[in-house]
C-alpha cells in the first residue's frame, strides 16, 4: 500500500475512533470518506466508528463507480456531491446528539441555522445550512441536499444529522466538532434564555397583581 494512503486512511480511523470514543456518534449511524488520486474511499456499509479497520472502506473510482473492497455507506452520494460541487477532499457524516437536535427545530432562515455566539463555527466552517428531510439514503434527499450546497459551507440534515467537508480529513473533523459545540451552546443558551423570559414573566404578573 503506498505511504500516503497509509496515512490518510491510518488518520481517517483514529477521527472515526475519536468520534465514537467521544460520543459523537453511536453504533453503524455515521460515514467518512476522503480522497485519494481521484478515487474516494468511504467506510463500508453498516461499519461502526469504533472499531474501523483499512480494509472496511470501499474504493469508488471519480465517477463514484464502486472498484474494491465492501459495499459502501449508503449515504455515499452525499459525499460524492461534496467532491463535485465543493472543493472537498474529505468529508464526515454523523448523528452527533447536538448537532441533530437543533435538526429537529424549525429555523427563520434555512441557508444559516446556527447562531454564532462564539466565532469558531463560522471561522472553521462558515454558514451552516438546514437540508429538509428526506428518507436517508433516498434519491429525494440526495436531490434535496443538492439544491442546498451552493447556499451553505457546512450542512445539517433535517431530523438526521450534520454533514461536513474539508480540504483533509482533520480539517472536516475540525469543521464537524465545532459544528457540535455550537450546536450545543445554542441549545443551552436558549433554554436558558427561556427559562429567564419565564422568570421574568413571572415577576412581572406578580408586579402586575399587587
Ligand atoms: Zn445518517
Amino acid at each position: 500500500m503506498n505511504r500516503e494512503l497509509d496515512k490518510k486512511l491510518e488518520q481517517t480511523i483514529w477521527v472515526a475512533r475519536s468520534l465514537f470514543q467521544r460520543g459523537k456518534t453511536a453504533g453503524s449511524t455515521a460515514n467518512i470518506s476522503f480522497r485519494h488520486e481521484g478515487c474516494i474511499y468511504i467506510s463500508g456499509s453498516g461499519t461502526c466508528f469504533g472499531t474501523l479497520q483499512k480494509e472496511e472502506f470501499a474504493v469508488m473510482d471519480p465517477e463514484g463507480k464502486h472498484i474494491k473492497g465492501p459495499k459502501p455507506s449508503k449515504e455515499f452520494p452525499l459525499h460524492k456531491l461534496l467532491y463535485d460541487k465543493k472543493e472537498a477532499r474529505a468529508v464526515i457524516h454523523t448523528h452527533s446528539f447536538y448537532a441533530t437536535l437543533w435538526s429537529c427545530l424549525a429555523h427563520e432562515s434555512t441557508e444559516d441555522v446556527i447562531p454564532d455566539y462564539t466565532p469558531y463555527l463560522r471561522m472553521k466552517v462558515g454558514r451552516i445550512g438546514m437540508v429538509p428531510y428526506g428518507e436517508p439514503g433516498s434519491r429525494e434527499l440526495f436531490t434535496l441536499f443538492e439544491k442546498c450546497i451552493p447556499n451553505s459551507d457546512g450542512y445539517l440534515l433535517q431530523n438526521h444529522g450534520p454533514v461536513i467537508w474539508g480540504k483533509d480529513v482533520m480539517s472536516a473533523f475540525y469543521g464537524i466538532e465545532e459544528l457540535e459545540e455550537s450546536a450545543k451552546i445554542a441549545w443551552h443558551l436558549q433554554v436558558q434564555l427561556q427559562h429567564t423570559a419565564k422568570k421574568a414573566d413571572n415577576i412581572q404578573g406578580k408586579h402586575l397583581l399587587k
